[in-house]
């Protein structure tokens, strides 16, 4: 249904393994992989190592409430006032998550054990190229095979090619 999960790669990963754009050389950003490998509802999943330096893929719990910002008696009327859609209004107890709140780094990660346990294919276009308005734009594409949980390998993919 053209749904997918969202990727947070470690840098240092990154760097490591010297994931960058083919057609820039630009090295790969940490937000915005996509992959359709697992459930597809827009989850947010983290690699990254633990603390015996291992890489693993970790689940990213939703945004603490203490980011919750509930919206002003004053801020809900003025957004109704302007909206003429009724499905739209907002209501007493409506609010947001900070910019902060979303941020990787302050959501919980939760292990996963011996899960995933299968490759992943995950990509991104290169944040550094994605406006150019000609060709190339680089698309980064890269697949970890996990085992037990483990990510083993990391292989980057270039037009359906092995490099
Ligand atoms: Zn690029």
């Amino acid at each position: 249904m053209g749904m997918y999960d969202y990727i947070h790669i470690a840098p240092s990963i990154i760097r490591d393994c010297t994931i960058k754009c083919h057609a820039c050389g630009h090295l790969a950003a940490p937000d915005g992989w996509q992959t359709k490998d697992f459930e597809n509802c827009m989850e947010l999943y983290s690699l990254d190592r633990d603390n015996t330096n291992t890489a693993r893929m970790f689940k990213v719990d939703p945004p603490e409430q203490k980011y919750w910002v509930p919206y002003t008696k004053e801020e809900i009327e003025e957004y109704n006032n302007s909206s003429n859609l009724k499905w739209l209004q907002r209501k007493e107890g409506d609010g947001y998550y900070t910019k902060e709140g979303w941020e990787v780094y302050n959501r919980r990660k939760r292990f996963m054990g011996e899960l995933p346990h299968q490759m992943v294919r995950t990509y991104l276009i290169c944040e550094n190229c994605i406006y150019e308005d000609k060709p190339p734009r680089g698309w980064i594409e890269i697949e970890i095979k996990f085992t037990d949980g483990v990510a083993v390998k990391i292989t980057q993919l270039e037009e359906g090619k092995i490099i």
